[in-house]
């Protein structure tokens, strides 16, 4: 059986987002296109045949009769709003070159600015790099400090945080809260980058070598000392991020640091596939 191909709204435009998504049928029509791309299955029994369900876009399962509405078991399942706004908070955060703030959002939107920080947390998770992502090239790690300087905003105490650049111009990049040490970074690494396909350059990291032998994939790493000439792009990319970071959010906790890295660094990485950057988030809120 073949897979029929869903429609996927591209583009940035506001405008076009706008007439495209005018109502919540709209918003559901796309979301169980999305959610049942692959074809069927029932969620709780996996039977494959369905018939319609109670609402428009539900399917009821065959055998079970179990109905499911395309936010089941989704990011937009049990929204205290209206599932339209979701999607306009979705496309701002995906395709605006700064994102918005959750008072912006708040204003923007007519929602509680807790509601709107809610909703930003829930695309935060989904916004992290993934297995398929990972950087590859000739990458430069380092580390820095968030949360520490007379430019810092009201924090719980500073975190370091782990950084894999890509070295050429708009190359991906993948921010992780760490604790700094070798084992972390070894990690990081093993986790973020292909490794068979990969250069990596390490700043002041002295004691790595024990860890490469822990980690396999590590083998293939040629890890040299890089002087800080070579570090611009890292440098510039860590001050770009504090000056987002510090700019627009004015608190944050160290909890939630990582969701903030996610959101900064999915829209850094798209900047090549900004096209389909909301249709991007919308797939990774559904599955
Ligand atoms: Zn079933």
């Amino acid at each position: 059986m073949g897979v029929a191909s869903r429609y996927i709204f591209t583009g940035v435009n506001s405008i076009t987002f706008t007439q495209k998504f005018g109502t919540a049928d709209d918003c559901l029509a796309y979301l169980a296109a999305v959610k049942w791309e692959e074809g069927y299955t029932c969620r709780k029994c996996r039977c494959e045949k369905y018939i319609k369900g109670s609402k428009p876009h539900n399917r009821r399962c065959l055998r079970c009769k179990y109905d499911e509405s395309p936010t089941a078991a989704t990011s937009f399942d049990k929204l205290k709003f209206p599932i339209l706004v979701a999607f306009h908070i979705a496309f701002s955060i995906s395709t605006r070159k700064k994102g918005m703030s959750s008072i912006e959002l708040s204003e923007e939107f007519g929602l509680r600015q807790k509601t709107c920080w809610e909703f930003r947390r829930k695309l935060q998770s989904v916004m992290g790099i993934r297995e398929h992502e990972k950087l590859s090239g000739v990458i430069h790690t380092g580390t820095s400090t968030l949360g520490k300087g007379d430019d810092s905003p009201d924090v719980d105490g500073p975190a370091e945080i782990s950084l894999a650049i890509e070295n050429v111009p708009n190359g991906k990049v993948h921010a992780s809260i760490s604790g700094g040490s070798p084992i972390d970074m070894a990690l990081f690494l093993s986790n973020y980058i292909n490794h068979t396909e990969s250069t990596i350059y390490a700043n002041n990291w002295k004691g790595f070598a024990p860890e490469k032998k822990a980690f396999k994939e590590l083998d293939h790493v040629s890890l040299l000392p890089t002087k800080d000439k070579k570090h611009t792009l890292m440098h510039i990319h860590i001050k770009n991020l504090k000056n987002w970071l510090y700019g627009i959010h004015h608190h944050f906790s160290k909890e939630h640091l990582q969701g903030y890295l996610n959101e900064y660094h999915f829209r850094h990485n798209a900047k090549s596939e900004m096209d389909i950057v909301f249709d991007k988030l919308i797939v990774r809120l559904v599955k």
